[in-house]
């Protein structure tokens, strides 16, 4: 029977089980291999509010977080898009486009605060 994909949508390296995650947006169960994982800043304070503190000199506090997608929510909120028959063959990684601070300014990388 011929696959859609070569690894069935999945990253399990030789594991045989991988442990369940809950889906961010509709909170099914997925295999942590199989799941879309996005990592984000949060503040508890909504942003435009967040915004205005800011300018007026207050701390806003904010945190990493972690959240899983299940393929169905990733590919409905554009976190992922389906590829073309002969793009899915494709076996080198994905290129992600260099963006901000590096690419605009002429300084020197090692002078740039990370
Ligand atoms: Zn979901």
């Amino acid at each position: 029977m011929p696959k859609k994909r070569r690894n069935r949508g999945r990253n399990l390296k030789n594991s045989g089980h991988e442990k369940t995650v809950q889906c961010y947006k509709c909170h099914r169960l997925v295999p942590a291999d199989k799941a879309i994982k996005v990592t984000v800043w949060t503040s508890p304070i909504q942003g435009s509010v967040a915004k205005d503190l800011e300018k007026k000199g207050a701390y806003v506090s904010k945190r990493l977080e972690t959240r899983y997608y299940c393929i169905s929510c990733a590919i409905f909120y554009g976190i992922v898009s389906p590829r073309k028959e002969e793009e899915r063959k494709v076996r080198s990684p994905l290129q992600r486009p260099l963006t901000g601070r590096r690419t605009s300014s002429k300084v020197p990388l090692k002078f740039l605060k990370i």
